[in-house]
């Protein structure tokens, strides 16, 4: 993000047109995008909610990076608001041909695509795009390298919520490779915007991230300080395919021995503490499999949360089209 992008998100009578990056979403936003998105979610066993705010429009799916909740998520979302969804297949897009990002995005653009959801590995995509598409398209982050990964961090603080949402009073770590880590990046924009007591940020040495990305959050190096009466832990996945060179980093047993998220290690949380991962999860490295299926996981209801979140997003997007 250049730090006029933060601007670029919104149009010019303030509503939200791109959405890049949590950085310049403030509390009041968040928590209606929350409610917005509390609303739809349906019972267990009952039909989902639908809506018919982008009834007419195309949502174009371009992950350049393997996904399987967000993809899933942001294509389910976008037809239970009555939008047509293009799945773009990136191993057979003439992307892989040599074929430019802009170019595949006026090629879109030619389609009537009018909402542009973007994966990329590279720092800056989401927001290039957003610069250069015409004036009736919004482009959505749907995951910028370990820059950020605004829909996530929206589901995470959702999630949180659901459990405790005195957040002035919380205490949150998220453990693992922190370096690497959009997840991380947004969930602590978030939580730092709502006024988190608390956010620690635990990670081995080579894994650890740079202080000044992370202002306000304790950065910890062992799992006892960095999960000390907890509410929130939240393991994450080591980013392997953003990390160069694996000196230093531990191996699986030690990984596992040390910062794994095990019912062991969950005792010095507090003793109704959740425990996240935003997947996908390695069992038996960042976290224990009986832990992750058992009754202070939240995991599935992160998923649940991430389509209804994806849903108040897309349904804001749809209406400030349709008032044009
Ligand atoms: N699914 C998350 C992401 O895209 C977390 C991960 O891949 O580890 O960043």
């Amino acid at each position: 993000m250049q730090p006029d992008d933060t601007k670029l998100q919104f149009d010019e009578r303030g509503n939200l047109r791109h959405f890049l990056s949590l950085k310049g979403i403030g509390a009041e936003l968040l928590t209606q995008l929350l409610d917005d998105a509390e609303r739809y979610l349906a019972a267990p066993g009952s039909l989902p909610i639908r809506s018919q705010s982008l009834a007419g429009r195309t949502v174009g799916n371009l992950f350049f990076e393997p996904s399987t909740r967000t993809r899933a998520s942001f294509d389910l979302a976008g037809r239970r608001l009555g939008a047509d969804v293009l799945n773009l297949d990136v191993n057979t897009s003439s992307r892989k041909k040599g074929e430019s990002i802009l170019d595949t995005i006026y090629t879109l653009e030619a389609m009537h695509v009018d909402v542009m959801v973007v994966r990329d590995a590279s720092d800056g995509v989401p927001a290039y795009i957003a610069r250069h598409v015409n004036d009736h398209i919004s482009v959505l982050n749907a995951g910028e390298s370990d820059v950020s990964h605004p829909t996530q961090g929206l589901l995470d603080l959702m999630t949180i919520r659901q459990h405790n949402d005195d957040f002035g009073n919380m205490t949150v770590a998220i453990v693992g490779d922190i370096q690497h880590s959009r997840v991380a990046m947004s969930a602590s924009e978030a939580l730092q915007t709502m006024g988190i007591g608390e956010l620690r940020l635990v990670s081995p040495a080579a894994l650890a991230p740079d202080a000044d990305r992370f202002p306000g959050a304790h950065i910890v190096d062992n799992l006892a300080d960095g999960l000390k009466d907890a509410d929130v832990v939240m393991a994450l996945r080591i980013q392997r395919e953003r990390i160069g060179n694996l000196d230093g980093v531990p191996g699986i047993n030690e990984y596992f021995a040390n910062y794994g998220i095990s019912h062991d290690s969950l005792v010095y949380a507090k003793p109704d503490a959740i425990v996240m991962h935003p997947g996908p999860m390695n069992r038996g490295i960042e976290i224990e499999g009986t832990l992750a299926d058992g009754p202070r996981s939240v995991i599935t209801k992160q998923v649940t949360n991430g389509v209804a979140v994806r849903m108040a997003v897309l349904d804001r997007i749809g209406k400030m089209m349709n008032a044009r």
